[in-house]
This record gives structure tokens, sequence and C-alpha cells, in this order.
């Protein structure tokens, strides 16, 4: 049996084990407000629940939700405003 194996198994199960760790930690504090009504919401949730404001809405390029008071696309870099 490679001992050297064996460690570098342990290794890897416990850097899996850490960043498991740390994406519920992540998922955990992760929480927007309502720019209208500033209610607590998911991060997964595209409306508000308390007053139906829109909070995400589709990319006009690539199409991607992304927030609505972000003023470009973080994905592809496209600005909402009017061009030229
Ligand atoms: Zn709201
Ligand atoms: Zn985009």
């Amino acid at each position: 049996m490679p001992i050297l194996a064996c460690i570098g198994l342990s290794i890897i199960v416990y850097i899996l084990l850490l960043s498991s760790i740390e994406n519920t930690k992540t998922k955990q504090s992760e929480t927007i407000h309502c720019s209208q009504c500033n209610e607590k919401i998911d991060p997964a949730q595209t409306k508000c629940p308390s007053c139906k404001e829109m909070l995400k809405a589709p990319c006009n390029d690539c199409q991607k939700m992304i927030y609505t008071n972000w003023r470009y696309c973080p994905y592809c870099g496209d600005t909402k405003e009017e061009r030229g």
C-alpha cells in the first residue's frame, strides 16, 4: 500500500470537506434587500414577495438574469444605459 497515495487521498477529502463548509456559510449569509420596500429577500427570487418589485431582469445582450439596480452586466459588460 503506497503511503503517498493514502496521504494524497486524505488531503483531497479534507479540501472537499472544507470547500463544502465554505459553500454553506456563504449561502446562509447571502441575502439581498428590496430597493422599494427594503424587505429581506432570498437571492434566488427574481421578484420581491412583499411588493412584487422586479429585482432581476434578463440582460439585453446575453440574456442572463441580473439585478435591475446593476448599472452594467457582469457577464458580458453590457451597460443598461442607452448607447449612441
Ligand atoms: Zn419590495
Ligand atoms: Zn449581459
